[in-house]
C-alpha cells in the first residue's frame, strides 16, 4: 500500500532521553536541519550486505535488528537512508503535538493520503471500522529529530484486512487489525490520534472476545502471507468473532469440538431436505457460506487445479452461478439464560414453499457426533 508522509508543521520538543547527537562517520555531510525541506522523507531499507561505515559506498545507515512487539516471527532486520540526516537526529522517547504527548510503544492513528477523516454512520461498518476507513493503524518503535519541525516516527503497520494483498477475508471481524513487519519511518505531524488495541490470543478459550480494536493474525510484509489461524468446526475454517456471529461448543466430553453457527444451519436445511425427501439443489463444493480461501489467499486445492486447467486450455472464466433458492431457511439464536451463566441455543428451520410458510424448533445437533446440544 502507498504510504506518504505529510509536511511538519512545528512539534513541541519532549527531552532527549540519550541526548547527544548519534555518531556520524567522519565524512559524513553536515545537516542543517533549518534547511532541510519540511516533506523530507527517510526510507527503510533492507541492511545493505557492506557493514562498515568507513568503507559506506551508499548513504545507508548499517542494518540494525528489530525485534517485534507483537510477535517473535515478525522481527526484521532493517537499515534507513539516509544515513548522514538519521545519524544527526536525536533520539526521544515521547513527543507533542497540539498539547498531546505520544510515547514509544503507543499504538496510533496515522493520516492516510487523504489526510481526512470521514465518518460516514451509514457505511454499515461498526464505529470503530468506520474511523479506521480513512487512516492506517502505527505501533511506535522509535522517535528521531532533527529539530522541532523534523520529527520522525520509526513505526510498524497493523494492516487492515481491506490493505492485506489477498483482502479481506470471509473470518475477518470488523473490527479485526492484523500484527505487521512493515516498517516506515513517518512524519509525526501525520499522527491523529492514540487508540488501543488487544492482543487475541484464540488459543486461550478463557480470553473474551475483545470488544474494540484487536489483532490475533500475522501479516508478514517479507514474504506477503498472514499466519495460520485456529480452525474449528466440520468446515475446518477460522471463526469470524464479529457480534451476531454465534460459535457453539459441543457438550458431548468424548467431543468438544467447537462449530460455527452457520454451519448448524446448513446442515439443518439439508435435514430438512430430507425429512421431506427433497433432493438439496447446492453441491458442496459450491456453496462457500463460511468457507472459501486459504490462509495464503490462494484458493483451495481443489479450486485452483481446475483455473490451472483452464488456463491451459485457454478457456474463458465461467459466469457467477445464479444463488440457489432454497426451498428451507434456518436461523439459530444464542440466548443467555434468565437463571444462570448458560446460553439457551435454538434452531428455527421454516419451510419457504408455497403454501407452508411454517416454522418449526429443530435440536441443535454437533456436525461431528451428532450430540443434541441444549
Ligand atoms: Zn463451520
Ligand atoms: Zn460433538
Amino acid at each position: 500500500m502507498a504510504r506518504k508522509s505529510f509536511a511538519s508543521k512545528g512539534v513541541g520538543k519532549a527531552p532527549p532521553i540519550d541526548g547527544h547527537l548519534a555518531a556520524a562517520p567522519p565524512e559524513a555531510t553536515h545537516v542543517d536541519w533549518e534547511k532541510v525541506a519540511p516533506d523530507f522523507t527517510f526510507q527503510i531499507i533492507s541492511p545493505p550486505p557492506n557493514p562498515n561505515p568507513k568503507k559506506r559506498k551508499r548513504n545507508v545507515t548499517d542494518g540494525q535488528h528489530q525485534s517485534s512487539p507483537f510477535s517473535e516471527t515478525l522481527s526484521t532486520d532493517w537499515a534507513v537512508e539516509p544515513a548522514d540526516h538519521w545519524e544527526q537526529t536525536q533520539r526521544y522517547r515521547k513527543f507533542t503535538i497540539s498539547k498531546e504527548t505520544f510515547e514509544v510503544g503507543n499504538v496510533l492513528l496515522i493520516k492516510n493520503d487523504e489526510g481526512t477523516i470521514t465518518s460516514d454512520p451509514d457505511s454499515g461498518l461498526s464505529p470503530l471500522a468506520n474511523v479506521l476507513k480513512n487512516q492506517w493503524v502505527a505501533h511506535v518503535l522509535e522517535v528521531r529529530a532533527g529539530d522541532e519541525h523534523h520529527v520522525y516516527l520509526r513505526v510498524y503497520y497493523l494492516y487492515r484486512p481491506e490493505d492485506l494483498p489477498m483482502g479481506r477475508q470471509p473470518y475477518h471481524g470488523t473490527n479485526e487489525l492484523l500484527a505487521s513487519n512493515e516498517m516506515c519511518v513517518i512524519d509525526a505531524m501525520t499522527v491523529n490520534q492514540r487508540i488501543s488495541t488487544t492482543h487475541w490470543d484464540e488459543n486461550d478459550d478463557s480470553q473474551d472476545i475483545p470488544a474494540d480494536l484487536f489483532w490475533r493474525q500475522e501479516y508478514n510484509f517479507d514474504t506477503k502471507k498472514i499466519s495460520k489461524l485456529r480452525t474449528h468446526c466440520i468446515c475446518d475454517q477460522p471463526y469470524n468473532p464479529d457480534p451476531g456471529r454465534i460459535l457453539l461448543n459441543c457438550a458431548n466430553n468424548d467431543c468438544k469440538k467447537w462449530l460455527h453457527g452457520e454451519c448448524i444451519e446448513k446442515d439443518a436445511i439439508k435435514r430438512a431436505y430430507k425429512a421431506n425427501d427433497l433432493k438439496y439443489p447446492i453441491q458442496d463444493s459450491d456453496d462457500g457460506s463460511v468457507t472459501g480461501t486459504s490462509v495464503n489467499g490462494t484458493p483451495k486445492s481443489k479450486t485452483k487445479n481446475k483455473w490451472k486447467k483452464m488456463k491451459v486450455a485457454d478457456a474463458p472464466p465461467k459466469p457467477p452461478k445464479p444463488p440457489v433458492k432454497l426451498d428451507f431457511s434456518a436461523m439459530l439464536k444464542s440466548e443467555a439464560s434468565d437463571t444462570d451463566d448458560e446460553t439457551i441455543n435454538t434452531l428455527f428451520v421454516t419451510d419457504l414453499r408455497k403454501g407452508k410458510r411454517e416454522t418449526k424448533v429443530m435440536p441443535v445437533e454437533c456436525l461431528f457426533c451428532r450430540h443434541v446440544i441444549d
